[in-house]
């Protein structure tokens, strides 16, 4: 299925309007697509596998913005180190000490979100709202030398209920506003919620970035796993 180039234009020319950056969520897409893309100047790519991610990167532009959106385990994170523009779903401290080692092995310092548990659902990770604050309060930060926090993540529940989607966008960014107050350097500037279904009830609760995928690519052969 060939990439939707009016699809990314008009979303594309939207986002920019509103200040919001726009991640092509690219899993299990060809390499051919994702190229389709960049030709048209596009440079910011989502993947959720470590693997794929890894065999991308080798194949195509050096320029291209790699953010990692999937759940990443500690294990893996080495292969990922050297390159990755920024990790979204950091939901542990555990996988904090492990991407500050490897990013130390790099000599990079590598821009990570800290993934919140909105979503009702049992099966979404992420901090919840009092650790994330505790997290913050406790000057752990600062031993992570080579991690630069940016932001929090998020996902909503799976659900068509927009008042349901409308009060997690909201709860987040509640979140992210209260823990904005914990980098005072301007660094902790980035909201990454809401994707193909809610992303514009997303940014209407203060997104600045999108992680979409099938609506720029078509639907994909199986379903996201995170
Ligand atoms: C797959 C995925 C997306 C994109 O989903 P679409 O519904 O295709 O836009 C966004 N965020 C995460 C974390 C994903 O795993």
């Amino acid at each position: 299925m060939p990439v939707i180039i009016s699809a990314y234009q008009s979303i594309q020319a939207s986002l920019t309007e509103q200040q919001v950056t726009l991640i092509a969520v690219s899993k299990t897409k060809p390499q051919e697509e994702l190229m389709e893309l960049y030709t048209l100047g596009h440079r910011a790519f989502g993947e959720n596998y470590v693997q794929e991610l890894v065999d991308k990167e080798a194949a195509l532009p050096k320029d291209i913005q790699w953010h990692f959106i999937g759940h990443l385990q500690s294990n893996k994170v080495k292969y990922i180190a050297p390159f990755v523009y920024m990790i979204h779903g950091v939901d542990s401290e555990k996988l904090l000490q492990e991407i500050n080692k490897q990013a130390i092995k790099q000599n990079r310092i590598i821009d990570c979100l800290l993934q919140i548990h909105i979503a009702t659902e049992e099966t979404k990770f992420g901090f919840d709202g009092p650790a994330l604050h505790e997290f913050l309060l406790s000057g752990r930060l600062s031993s992570y030398t080579n991690i630069r926090i940016r932001g929090l993540m998020g996902m909503a529940s799976f659900s068509q209920d927009q008042a349901l989607l409308s009060q997690e966008f909201t709860t987040l960014k509640l979140y992210f506003d209260k823990a904005q107050q914990a980098f005072p350097d301007g660094l902790f500037n980035t909201l990454s919620m809401g994707m193909s279904s809610d992303y514009a009830l997303a940014i209407s609760k203060g997104s600045t970035m999108v992680r979409i995928g099938s609506l720029l690519f078509g639907a994909r052969n199986y379903p996201a796993k995170n």
